[in-house]
Protein backbone atom coordinates (compact mmCIF):
# COMPACT_ATOMS: atom_id res chain seq x y z
CA UNK A 1 0.00 0.00 0.00
CA UNK A 2 1.22 3.32 -0.92
CA UNK A 3 3.45 3.12 -3.93
CA UNK A 4 2.75 5.95 -6.38
CA UNK A 5 3.58 6.48 -9.69
CA UNK A 6 3.23 10.28 -11.71
CA UNK A 7 3.52 9.53 -15.61
CA UNK A 8 4.07 12.98 -17.69
CA UNK A 9 2.15 14.99 -15.18
CA UNK A 10 1.60 18.48 -16.39
CA UNK A 11 -0.32 21.43 -14.97
CA UNK A 12 -0.79 24.79 -16.63
CA UNK A 13 -2.53 27.94 -14.82
CA UNK A 14 -3.41 29.70 -17.76
CA UNK A 15 -0.42 30.47 -20.31
CA UNK A 16 1.44 29.75 -16.92
CA UNK A 17 3.73 25.94 -17.29
CA UNK A 18 3.72 25.77 -13.86
CA UNK A 19 4.42 21.71 -13.75
CA UNK A 20 5.49 21.16 -17.19
CA UNK A 21 5.78 17.43 -17.38
CA UNK A 22 7.24 15.22 -13.79
CA UNK A 23 7.43 11.68 -14.25
CA UNK A 24 7.75 9.98 -10.63
CA UNK A 25 7.87 6.72 -8.79
CA UNK A 26 7.35 6.73 -4.89
CA UNK A 27 7.56 3.12 -3.46
CA UNK A 28 5.58 1.67 -0.55
CA UNK A 29 6.77 2.73 2.61
CA UNK A 30 9.08 5.29 1.72
CA UNK A 31 9.60 8.50 3.26
CA UNK A 32 10.40 11.27 -0.12
CA UNK A 33 10.86 15.16 0.38
CA UNK A 34 9.71 17.37 -2.46
CA UNK A 35 12.19 20.05 -1.71
CA UNK A 36 13.06 23.20 -3.81
CA UNK A 37 12.97 27.43 -3.77
CA UNK A 38 9.79 28.78 -3.25
CA UNK A 39 7.30 28.95 -6.65
CA UNK A 40 9.23 26.26 -7.69
CA UNK A 41 5.84 23.57 -7.77
CA UNK A 42 6.40 21.44 -4.38
CA UNK A 43 2.31 22.48 -3.33
CA UNK A 44 1.16 22.43 -6.85
CA UNK A 45 2.55 18.59 -7.40
CA UNK A 46 1.25 17.52 -3.86
CA UNK A 47 -1.82 19.01 -4.27
CA UNK A 48 -2.04 17.14 -7.62
CA UNK A 49 -1.54 13.44 -6.25
CA UNK A 50 -4.20 14.74 -3.70
CA UNK A 51 -6.63 15.29 -6.06
CA UNK A 52 -7.31 18.93 -4.94
CA UNK A 53 -6.00 20.08 -8.18
CA UNK A 54 -7.41 18.87 -11.78
CA UNK A 55 -4.33 17.41 -14.19
CA UNK A 56 -3.42 19.36 -17.68
CA UNK A 57 -1.95 16.37 -18.58
CA UNK A 58 -0.76 12.79 -17.18
CA UNK A 59 -1.93 10.08 -15.14
CA UNK A 60 -1.21 9.34 -11.51
CA UNK A 61 -1.34 6.02 -9.96
CA UNK A 62 -1.99 4.36 -6.57
CA UNK A 63 -1.34 1.22 -5.93
CA UNK A 64 -1.77 0.08 -9.77
CA UNK A 65 -4.70 1.99 -9.93
CA UNK A 66 -5.36 5.19 -12.06
CA UNK A 67 -6.40 7.84 -9.73
CA UNK A 68 -6.20 10.74 -12.13
CA UNK A 69 -9.94 11.48 -12.03
CA UNK A 70 -10.49 10.30 -9.21
CA UNK A 71 -12.23 12.37 -5.91
CA UNK A 72 -9.35 13.54 -3.02
CA UNK A 73 -11.76 11.19 -0.67
CA UNK A 74 -11.50 8.40 -3.12
CA UNK A 75 -7.61 8.40 -3.02
CA UNK A 76 -7.34 6.85 0.41
CA UNK A 77 -4.75 9.58 1.04
CA UNK A 78 -4.38 11.90 4.06
CA UNK A 79 -3.04 16.01 3.73
CA UNK A 80 -1.61 16.74 7.12
CA UNK A 81 -2.45 20.49 7.38
CA UNK A 82 -1.06 23.08 9.62
CA UNK A 83 -1.92 23.19 13.17
CA UNK A 84 -4.23 25.75 12.99
CA UNK A 85 -6.60 24.00 10.87
CA UNK A 86 -7.88 22.52 14.29
CA UNK A 87 -11.33 22.99 15.58
CA UNK A 88 -10.94 25.70 18.68
CA UNK A 89 -14.11 24.57 20.23
CA UNK A 90 -13.66 21.04 20.61
CA UNK A 91 -11.58 18.52 22.80
CA UNK A 92 -8.40 17.09 21.12
CA UNK A 93 -10.48 13.85 21.24
CA UNK A 94 -13.30 15.01 19.28
CA UNK A 95 -10.45 17.23 16.96
CA UNK A 96 -8.66 13.54 16.21
CA UNK A 97 -12.44 12.05 15.94
CA UNK A 98 -13.53 14.09 13.58
CA UNK A 99 -13.02 12.89 10.20
CA UNK A 100 -14.64 9.25 11.56
CA UNK A 101 -17.47 10.73 12.79
CA UNK A 102 -17.82 12.34 9.18
CA UNK A 103 -18.08 9.19 7.63
CA UNK A 104 -20.66 7.86 10.22
CA UNK A 105 -17.99 5.42 11.88
CA UNK A 106 -19.90 3.48 15.19
CA UNK A 107 -18.53 5.63 18.30
CA UNK A 108 -17.01 2.68 20.34
CA UNK A 109 -14.87 2.25 16.74
CA UNK A 110 -14.13 6.05 16.58
CA UNK A 111 -12.65 5.49 20.30
CA UNK A 112 -10.44 2.65 19.61
CA UNK A 113 -8.92 4.55 16.95
CA UNK A 114 -8.70 7.61 18.32
CA UNK A 115 -6.74 6.45 21.35
CA UNK A 116 -4.90 4.05 19.71
CA UNK A 117 -3.67 7.46 17.15
CA UNK A 118 -2.99 9.38 20.74
CA UNK A 119 -0.93 6.63 22.06
CA UNK A 120 1.41 6.78 18.87
CA UNK A 121 1.65 10.37 18.98
CA UNK A 122 2.13 10.73 23.49
CA UNK A 123 -1.39 12.89 23.62
CA UNK A 124 -3.42 9.84 26.12
CA UNK A 125 -3.23 12.72 28.74
CA UNK A 126 -4.18 15.53 26.64
CA UNK A 127 -7.50 14.24 24.83
CA UNK A 128 -9.65 16.37 27.01
CA UNK A 129 -7.82 19.72 26.23
CA UNK A 130 -9.13 22.39 24.06
CA UNK A 131 -5.76 22.97 21.17
CA UNK A 132 -5.57 26.56 22.90
CA UNK A 133 -4.70 24.68 25.96
CA UNK A 134 -2.01 22.60 24.28
CA UNK A 135 2.00 23.45 23.21
CA UNK A 136 2.48 24.39 19.59
CA UNK A 137 3.88 20.75 19.04
CA UNK A 138 1.19 19.09 20.36
CA UNK A 139 -1.37 21.32 18.44
CA UNK A 140 0.41 19.77 15.33
CA UNK A 141 0.73 16.34 16.67
CA UNK A 142 -3.19 16.67 17.17
CA UNK A 143 -3.49 17.69 13.45
CA UNK A 144 -1.25 14.55 12.18
CA UNK A 145 -3.76 12.58 14.63
CA UNK A 146 -6.61 13.36 12.59
CA UNK A 147 -4.74 12.10 9.29
CA UNK A 148 -3.39 8.93 11.27
CA UNK A 149 -7.18 7.52 12.28
CA UNK A 150 -8.17 7.69 8.78
CA UNK A 151 -5.06 4.78 8.21
CA UNK A 152 -4.53 6.20 4.78
CA UNK A 153 -1.93 4.65 2.60
CA UNK A 154 -0.04 7.27 2.17
CA UNK A 155 0.51 10.78 4.01
CA UNK A 156 0.92 14.08 2.49
CA UNK A 157 2.61 17.14 4.22
CA UNK A 158 2.91 20.51 2.69
CA UNK A 159 5.45 22.38 5.16
CA UNK A 160 3.94 21.51 8.58
CA UNK A 161 6.48 22.77 10.69
CA UNK A 162 7.23 26.06 9.06
CA UNK A 163 4.87 28.19 11.46
CA UNK A 164 7.23 26.72 14.11
CA UNK A 165 9.93 28.09 16.18
CA UNK A 166 13.60 26.75 15.65
CA UNK A 167 13.90 24.71 18.32
CA UNK A 168 10.37 23.34 18.40
CA UNK A 169 10.93 22.30 14.37
CA UNK A 170 13.98 19.98 15.42
CA UNK A 171 11.81 18.15 17.88
CA UNK A 172 8.41 17.85 15.78
CA UNK A 173 11.42 16.78 12.50
CA UNK A 174 12.40 13.75 14.88
CA UNK A 175 8.76 13.12 16.00
CA UNK A 176 7.31 13.10 12.16
CA UNK A 177 10.60 10.50 11.43
CA UNK A 178 9.54 8.83 14.66
CA UNK A 179 6.18 8.32 13.42
CA UNK A 180 7.26 6.97 9.97
CA UNK A 181 9.10 4.26 11.35
CA UNK A 182 6.32 3.39 13.87
CA UNK A 183 3.39 3.32 11.20
CA UNK A 184 6.08 2.23 7.83
CA UNK A 185 3.38 4.40 5.47
CA UNK A 186 4.42 6.40 3.19
CA UNK A 187 5.27 9.90 3.53
CA UNK A 188 5.49 12.57 0.85
CA UNK A 189 6.73 15.86 3.00
CA UNK A 190 7.64 19.64 1.52
CA UNK A 191 9.95 21.79 2.59
CA UNK A 192 11.81 24.50 1.27
CA UNK A 193 14.12 23.87 4.22
CA UNK A 194 17.04 21.70 3.24
CA UNK A 195 17.95 20.51 6.84
CA UNK A 196 14.83 19.32 7.06
CA UNK A 197 15.29 17.26 3.43
CA UNK A 198 18.37 15.40 4.62
CA UNK A 199 17.86 14.41 7.95
CA UNK A 200 14.11 12.81 7.10
CA UNK A 201 13.96 11.93 3.37
CA UNK A 202 14.81 8.57 2.05
CA UNK A 203 14.58 9.58 -1.33
CA UNK A 204 14.66 14.03 -2.07
CA UNK A 205 12.75 15.21 -5.24
CA UNK A 206 14.98 18.23 -6.14
CA UNK A 207 12.37 20.63 -8.18
CA UNK A 208 13.14 23.97 -10.15
CA UNK A 209 10.42 25.71 -12.29
CA UNK A 210 8.03 22.80 -11.74
CA UNK A 211 10.65 20.82 -13.41
CA UNK A 212 12.51 17.54 -11.30
CA UNK A 213 16.29 18.18 -11.18
CA UNK A 214 17.16 15.28 -9.41
CA UNK A 215 15.66 12.57 -7.01
CA UNK A 216 17.80 10.26 -4.70
CA UNK A 217 19.19 9.76 -1.58
CA UNK A 218 20.58 12.36 0.82
CA UNK A 219 24.11 10.71 0.16
CA UNK A 220 23.22 10.50 -3.70
CA UNK A 221 22.72 13.89 -4.09
CA UNK A 222 25.09 15.54 -1.86
CA UNK A 223 28.09 13.07 -2.97
CA UNK A 224 26.94 13.73 -6.85
CA UNK A 225 24.98 16.94 -7.74
CA UNK A 226 23.60 16.24 -11.07
CA UNK A 227 24.34 20.12 -11.46
CA UNK A 228 24.68 23.49 -9.94
CA UNK A 229 21.38 23.87 -9.50
CA UNK A 230 21.08 20.56 -6.81
CA UNK A 231 24.56 21.30 -5.60
CA UNK A 232 23.75 24.60 -4.73
CA UNK A 233 20.47 23.92 -3.15
CA UNK A 234 21.57 21.03 -1.22
CA UNK A 235 25.03 22.69 0.00
CA UNK A 236 27.64 20.21 -1.08
CA UNK A 237 30.90 21.68 -2.07
CA UNK A 238 31.37 21.00 -5.50
P1 LIG B 1 5.90 26.14 -3.94
O1 LIG B 1 4.96 25.34 -3.11
O2 LIG B 1 7.12 25.38 -4.37
O3 LIG B 1 6.29 27.43 -3.29
P2 LIG B 1 3.63 26.45 -5.71
O4 LIG B 1 3.30 25.10 -6.18
O5 LIG B 1 2.79 27.04 -4.64
O6 LIG B 1 5.17 26.53 -5.30
O7 LIG B 1 3.59 27.46 -6.94
C1 LIG B 1 4.31 27.21 -8.13
C2 LIG B 1 3.97 28.29 -9.15
O8 LIG B 1 2.61 28.14 -9.54
C3 LIG B 1 4.09 29.70 -8.60
O9 LIG B 1 4.65 30.50 -9.62
C4 LIG B 1 2.68 30.09 -8.30
O10 LIG B 1 2.50 31.48 -8.43
C5 LIG B 1 1.90 29.34 -9.37
N1 LIG B 1 0.52 28.99 -8.92
C6 LIG B 1 0.20 28.17 -7.90
N2 LIG B 1 -1.13 28.05 -7.76
C7 LIG B 1 -1.67 28.85 -8.72
C8 LIG B 1 -3.02 29.17 -9.10
N3 LIG B 1 -4.07 28.65 -8.48
N4 LIG B 1 -3.18 30.02 -10.14
C9 LIG B 1 -2.12 30.54 -10.79
N5 LIG B 1 -0.84 30.28 -10.49
C10 LIG B 1 -0.61 29.45 -9.46
MG1 LIG C 1 4.20 25.67 -1.18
Amino acid sequence: MGSITLRQVQKHFGEAKVIPSVDLEIKEGEFVVFVGPSGSGKSTLLRLIAGLEDLTGGTITIDGKDVTEAAPAARGLAMVFQSYALYPHMSVRKNIAFPLKMAKMEQSAIDKKVEAAAKVLNLTDYLERRPSQLSGGQRQRVAIGRAIVREPSAFLFDEPLSNLDAALRGTMRLEISDLHNQLKTTMIYVTHDQIEAMTMADKIVVLNRGNIEQVGSPMELYLTPRNLFVAGFIGSPR
